[in-house]
């Protein structure tokens, strides 16, 4: 009678332990997982690297007893956060990199006719038109974001201070511009980027990923590529078809497109993305450094 007893305890044990362990799995496969954007277009790792980063494993990998303490914390507070806010919501982040282009106002025109909010990494730009850009951004209730003043790799990534003086460059053009001082930032190339260890050495995204967050700017990758940066001009149905596979199975998806002027496809493409996505139930904010997922290739060490 006993053992009887004792085995069904240890059934019921086993299958609460598999049943947490699926969930803890699940959740950090869709949210915290590692960038799947390489499973679609590979080419696009030639501008951003090679998804590696010493710090990422916990990224790439499901919770198990192997994972460092580091990395539970920081997927125990991602999972923490997601109960927080928006649970049960499904949630785009639409950005757009690399701007003003001379497609910026198409772009804000689409967005404001769908009602949809997006940010956009800017970088410097000293033209009335493209001040005028920055303005409309904010204006128009979009988030800015800094990508950098000058987003040369040689410069900026040669040092952490550098790299502070060249955000700091933009982030006051910015303030001037549209009373509004960026607290966001998204790396040139990702944060897991190799180009910059020709101007800095391996450890020089670490060091400033350190850095940003000690002065409290928060910084985002994505977890969806458009592929847009996978050919100088892609074509439009490939760009809708990589959002379409790369969301698939999300809930709280970044994705990467690109405001430049030879990316005429990624605004040709825009309407029929954000269709798809709202068929699918997403809604869409501007990112925010408090609120929103973050996805990072690269956990800022401590
Ligand atoms: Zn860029």
């Amino acid at each position: 009678m006993r053992s009887v007893r004792g085995m069904s305890i240890l059934a019921a044990l086993l299958v609460l332990a598999s049943a947490l362990g699926y969930r803890e799995g699940s959740l950090l496969t869709r949210e915290g997982g590692a960038p799947q954007h390489q499973a679609v277009i590979h080419k696009v790792e030639d501008e951003y690297g090679p998804p590696y980063s010493p710090w990422s494993s916990s990224e790439s990998t499901s919770l198990s007893s192997s994972t460092p303490p580091q990395a539970r914390s920081t997927a125990d507070r991602e999972v923490e956060h997601l109960q927080k806010s928006d649970a049960s919501r499904k949630i785009a982040y639409l950005t757009f990199d690399d701007g003003p282009s001379s497609h910026t106002p198409r772009i804000l025109d689409i967005l404001q006719r769908q009602h949809v909010q997006a940010t956009f990494f800017v970088i410097g730009k000293e033209r009335e038109t493209d001040k005028r850009m920055y303005r409309r951004i904010v204006e128009e209730g979009h988030v800015l974001g800094n990508h950098t003043y000058s987003h040369d790799y040689s410069r900026i990534y040669r040092s952490t201070e550098a790299f502070q003086r060249d955000v700091e460059r933009l982030n006051m053009l910015l303030e001037e511009q549209t009373g509004v001082k960026p607290d966001i930032l998204r790396f040139p190339g990702g944060s897991n980027n190799h180009i910059s260890w020709k101007a800095g050495g391996r450890r020089i995204m670490a060091s400033i990923a350190r850095e940003m967050s000690k002065q409290g700017i928060a910084y985002f990758d994505w977890n969806v590529s458009s592929a847009d940066a996978a050919a100088v001009t892609l074509d439009k149905q490939s760009i809708v078809q990589a959002v379409k596979q790369n969301s698939a199975h999300k809930d709280r998806i970044i994705v990467l497109m690109h405001d430049m002027d030879k990316k005429t496809t990624t605004v040709e493409a825009l309407p029929e993305i954000i269709t798809f996505l709202k068929r699918e139930g997403y809604e869409f904010k501007g990112l925010d450094k408090e609120e929103s997922f973050r996805c990072q290739f690269l956990q800022p060490p401590a």
